[in-house]
């Protein structure tokens, strides 16, 4: 079967015409041709090999095309990349890799088309669609990338052992096409990833976070984190998850197994949201139960403080694997910090405590009440619906009560100069506890949030306090 079906764009008619120029071959590989064959939609990435120099290719393509786009060369590659209209063209020249045992850089030599196609890491990322006059749309596909497609197969061109001992990332990414797809990963590559798990640690941290999160993004994100669990990598790179697993028992009591509890929350919340962070934030929002797990005669196994222990690990987690220490990571710890605030009050929804929550939450309190729904993972039928309903309380009081009160992002009604001014103050401790006793009075409803009735309540407390008005 021809494939001019996947040429259409004019894009690959300059291509081809400029290898012809150079009298190179010309192939596109890769991710795009494996989404096309998918029909993923059309891919923005196109990777072309020649079978010569990539660069010089690149920079022949660029002087053909009518607005003679700017190459930008990778020298220590030997790649080039080009823009044109909305996609991204990458050029390589045909190559043959050959690793020493400790090195993450391979010797490289030119090479044939089947040569390149061998160094790939999947058979599915093997394919390649000639550009070439003579064949022009023609599939080449030597390891039958085409069949492992259909039948939904994760494989290696060469001998698996070779392929992810050659490059440990391509464990990862071969965990993360799975995910992504919903393929199956062949049983000799799976053995030859569990028996290479421990060569993941010469990957560096920002490589391995790349496929994470393009695991946390996936449409079923534990199909990933229980192949990196059950291969042992997930060892490496989130010993916090597996620490999570497994159930105890004393004295007859049990509790969750918390890692597969986990995986369910982060599957529930990939149907509600794409917010990446959010989805971070639910695969860590028990990572504190691992260290403060204690069963204590009568009461059972408790968790004591996990959130604030599970929101510190969020630090150490994030630092270690050199992600964002910004605001992503600062509201990951949040969305940690706050996870059973809504639970525990869900069963007694009061207007004080409600206003505590947004007051406390801030901008994030959809964030938290979507994680905290989330975390419904009960299998009996009628607390699924009770739970959920009271989360419907919870969020319709929400709303109520940021109408009336407007305490996210709460500005106080009555300024700390406006104290000053009127008890004649210098900056003081008194202005502090005069603040923070307004704040609760409005928290606990016992004032509006309201200038009027603030500076009253301010005048109370100032008289109680020994302060003077200034006359
Ligand atoms: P996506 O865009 O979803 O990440 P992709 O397959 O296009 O998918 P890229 O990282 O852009 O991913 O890689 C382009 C191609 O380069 C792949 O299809 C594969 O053929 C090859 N490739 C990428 N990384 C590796 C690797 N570590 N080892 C071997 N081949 C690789």
């Amino acid at each position: 079967m021809n494939h001019k079906q996947a040429l259409k764009h004019n894009i690959f008619k300059y291509i081809t015409q400029s290898a012809e120029e150079l009298q190179v071959e010309s192939y596109v590989i890769g991710g795009f041709v494996r989404d096309y064959l998918l029909e993923r939609g059309d891919a923005k990435d196109i990777d072309v090999v020649a079978v010569g120099s990539g660069i010089e290719l690149a920079k022949q393509v660029a002087k053909n095309l009518p607005n003679q786009p700017k190459v930008q060369v990778f020298k220590t590659y030997g790649t080039a990349m080009l823009r044109y209209e909305d996609i991204e063209i990458e050029f390589v020249g045909a190559r043959k890799e050959s690793y020493n045992e400790d090195s993450r850089n391979p010797i490289v030599e030119n090479g044939t088309l089947k040569d390149d196609q061998n160094r790939r890491d999947l058979t599915i990322n093997a394919l390649a669609i000639s550009l070439n006059q003579n064949n022009f749309g023609e599939l080449l596909d030597p390891f039958n990338g085409l069949s492992d497609l259909d039948k939904g197969i994760i494989r290696t061109p060469l001998n698996p052992d070779i392929t992810y001992s050659d490059d440990p990332l391509r464990m990862m990414r071969a965990i993360r096409f799975a995910t992504q797809l919903n393929f199956k990963i062949e049983a000799t590559s799976f053995k030859a990833i569990t028996d290479n798990k421990e060569r993941i640690k010469i990957i560096t941290k920002e490589r391995i976070v790349v496929e994470l999160h393009k695991i946390l993004e996936s449409k079923t994100p534990s199909i990933g984190f229980i192949l990196l669990e059950q291969t042992g990598l997930l060892d490496y790179i989130l010993p916090e998850l597996t620490a999570l697993k497994g159930i105890d028992e004393i004295e007859g009591q049990r509790h969750k197994d918390n890692f597969y509890h986990t995986l369910e929350v982060v599957d529930n919340i990939a149907k509600t949201t794409d917010n990446l962070w959010l989805r971070w934030a639910a695969l860590l929002h028990d990572i504190g139960k691992a260290p403060t797990k204690k069963f204590q005669k009568k009461v059972g196994w408790t968790f004591h403080a996990h959130e604030f222990v599970g929101s510190k690990m969020v630090y150490k987690l994030f630092k270690r694997l050199k992600m964002p220490l910004n605001d992503k990571m600062k509201f990951v710890q949040k969305m940690v910090f706050m996870s059973s605030r809504p639970i525990v009050l869900a069963t007694d929804v009061t207007d004080a405590a409600v206003r505590r929550l947004v007051f406390d939450a801030g901008d994030y309190v959809d964030d938290l009440m979507t994680l905290c729904e989330a975390d419904i993972t009960t299998k009996n039928p009628k607390k699924f619906k009770k739970y959920h309903n009271n989360f419907q309380k919870v969020r319709a009081k929400i709303i109520e009560v940021e109408e009336r009160d407007q305490v996210r992002n709460f500005q106080p009604p009555v300024t700390g100069e406006e104290i000053m001014e009127t008890f004649n103050l210098k900056p003081s401790r008194e202005i502090g506890i005069i603040k923070e006793a307004i704040k609760e009075a409005i928290l606990e409803g016992e004032i509006p949030n309201e200038h009027e009735a603030a500076f009253e309540l301010m005048l109370k407390k100032g008289k109680d306090l020994g302060l003077e008005v200034r006359s």
